[in-house]
């Protein structure tokens, strides 16, 4: 089946924070197309909580802002960029309290100075703008209204774009960007909305592993299409993994804040025993990533499915007070935390790399943007300082928007459409259930927090196996949302462990048994494709 080709001036790929700014500040000057593989809300910005950081207050600096940016990135970021993002700080803040976004103020306190700031790990000042402990979805909501309304802006929402169509596709020689096939989810028909710019704006690609804090849609699909598309990706190695994500059935990606450490709790093995304090002088308080990595080692040795952090001995009152959220989350999972311990796993949380991309947000094809969680700007570098994502949505969204409208327009080829004359409907959908599975699975025990190279040719060996059968299962049978999923996730996987391989060194967020040490020089793992897939 095959439907209409739509056309825009411009075609921005996913709904989240980076995706809106995008298309809500260029709706301004010309016609925009969303599209979002669920509904609106669904991306990891509704799920942010803690904030945004931007330098706010007269105690703070943007010299300082981008000192511990650089310090988090461990040598990895680049100055320029992290100074772009960090100086347009205070004005993307602006532009989202225009929009309509009511951060919270000092308490009794009015006036557009008196925003409350919070403070975080790795930041030397308070500087992290929030709306209560719900920021992103105190964003997301009211930039989708500002979206549903606005006439220039087309939503396609239960449309997953599946390929990035390039003059390479279409055998006009030039690699350009012409818009993507998109998957209209609720009727199967394929549809070829073409634009002369287009954003990539999926997010990020938490969903490669079997635990993750990120939504069902961080599949990592923008960075596969571009990767497939011809551009270069870079840093996927780096993915930040949150040390306490709730570990029960029916709870996915529920976060146990790092705060319930900070006040007092222990984190136990089954049997009671603490550990934290056999790994660091610390204990409980050490940094995220040395927490995360404790947590992974003793799952591995012992084989267990999770380990517990314990606040009961502070009594319900205090629990209540300072963890109204968790407590009454857990106790609707039948856990109560005033009186028994949480069951709690590490899980990926941030992808630090993605495709590469330069200060306005231009990728190495022409007429293709990228924003957001899935980029690599160079702001990040090896790890990331907490809340400056949420910030380089804004501010990236913000570079593109001035190179789209300077640029020149151009006439768009004709666009064939979906072929599916080849294909039948698929006869066995637990192909893809299963090698969803064992991919996430593998890349938990393979390609976690602690990284040896022995796991990670076993990755690479389980990889080159899947990607050939979900290749032919796709060559064969009717594109399906699980089936583009499932093809983006094991190329991503792929790109993970092409990067983890090379770098042969342990820094921000890789850590390899087999190389423990930092080497002296830093350096990017940038991979590029000998050619685009036609
Ligand atoms: C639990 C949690 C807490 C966090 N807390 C913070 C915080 O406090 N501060 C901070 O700075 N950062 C935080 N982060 C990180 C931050 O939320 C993300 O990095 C950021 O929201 C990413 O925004 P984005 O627009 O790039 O992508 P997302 O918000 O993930 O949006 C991706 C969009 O792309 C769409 N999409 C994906 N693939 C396709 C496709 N093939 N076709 C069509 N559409 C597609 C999705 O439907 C979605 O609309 C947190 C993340 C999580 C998971």
């Amino acid at each position: 089946m095959t439907g209409s080709p739509q056309r825009s001036d411009v075609l921005v790929i996913g709904s989240g924070l980076a995706g809106l700014s995008l298309a809500l500040r260029l709706a301004d000057h010309t016609q925009v197309t969303v599209l979002a593989k669920g509904d609106l809300t669904q991306g990891s910005s509704l799920y942010a909580q803690g904030g945004i950081a931007a330098m706010l207050n007269d105690g703070d600096s943007f010299e300082s802002h981008i000192a511990d940016t650089l310090a988090a990135g461990a040598g990895l970021c680049h100055r320029d960029t992290v100074e772009l993002a960090v100086r347009k700080g205070p004005e993307a803040i602006g532009w989202l309290i225009d929009q309509g976004v009511k951060f919270t103020r000092e308490p009794g306190v009015n006036g557009p100075a008196h925003y409350h700031l919070t403070r975080e790990g790795g930041h030397s000042a308070r500087r992290v703008i929030h709306v209560a402990d719900a920021t992103g979805s105190a964003v997301q909501a009211t930039l989708m209204d500002k979206v549903r309304g606005n006439p220039n802006i087309v939503v396609l929402e239960n449309h997953i774009a599946i390929d990035l169509i390039t003059g390479v596709k279409l055998g006009t020689g030039e690699s350009r960007c012409f818009g993507a096939y998109v998957l209209d989810s609720l009727n199967g028909e394929v549809i070829t909305p073409g634009a002369a710019n287009t954003l990539i704006a999926t997010g990020g690609a938490g969903k490669v592993y079997l635990y993750t804090t990120n939504p069902d849609t961080s599949t990592g699909d923008g960075i596969a299409m571009a990767w497939r598309a011809g551009c270069r990706v870079a840093n996927m190695e780096f993915i930040q993994f949150h040390p306490t994500c709730l570990y029960h059935p029916q709870a996915k990606s529920f976060l146990i804040s790092e705060a319930v450490r900070g006040e007092g709790g222990l984190l136990r093995l089954p049997d009671g025993t603490r550990f934290m304090p056999e790994h660091d002088e610390r204990a409980e308080l050490a940094p995220r990533d040395i927490v995360a990595r404790a947590i992974d080692f003793e799952m591995k040795k012992r084989g267990l499915d999770c380990v517990y952090l314990d606040i009961s001995h502070k009594g319900e009152d205090f629990i209540r007070e300072h963890f109204p959220n968790i407590h009454a989350r857990c106790l609707e999972l039948g856990i109560d935390i005033a009186s028994e311990p949480i069951p709690v796993v590490p899980a990926a949380h941030y992808t630090c790399g993605g495709i590469v991309s330069d200060r306005h947000g231009r990728t190495d094809v022409p007429g293709l943007y990228v924003a957001g969680e899935a980029s690599c700007t160079g702001l990040h570098g090896a790890n990331r300082l907490a809340s400056n994502s949420l910030l380089e949505c804004v501010v990236f969204a913000e570079a593109a928007v001035d190179d789209i409208l300077g640029s020149k327009s151009r006439p768009l080829p004709r666009l064939p459409q979906w072929d599916e004359s080849r294909v039948t409907d698929a006869d066995e959908e637990v192909v893809i259930s299963h090698n969803w599975d064992e991919l996430r699975r593998f890349m938990w025990d393979y390609v976690g927090i602690v990284r040896t190279t022995k796991r990670l040719k076993r990755a690479q060996h389980r990889i080159r196996l899947l990607m050939r059968e979900i290749e032919e299962f796709y060559a064969n049978f009717r594109v399906s949302h699980d089936l583009i999923e499932l093809r983006n996730l094991v190329v991503t996987a792929d790109l993970i462990v092409r990067c983890a391989m090379q770098r042969k060194e342990s820094r921000g967020l890789h850590f390899s048994r087999d190389y423990p040490e930092m080497a002296r020089k830093p350096k990017n793992t940038v991979l590029r494709r000998r050619r685009p897939v036609r």
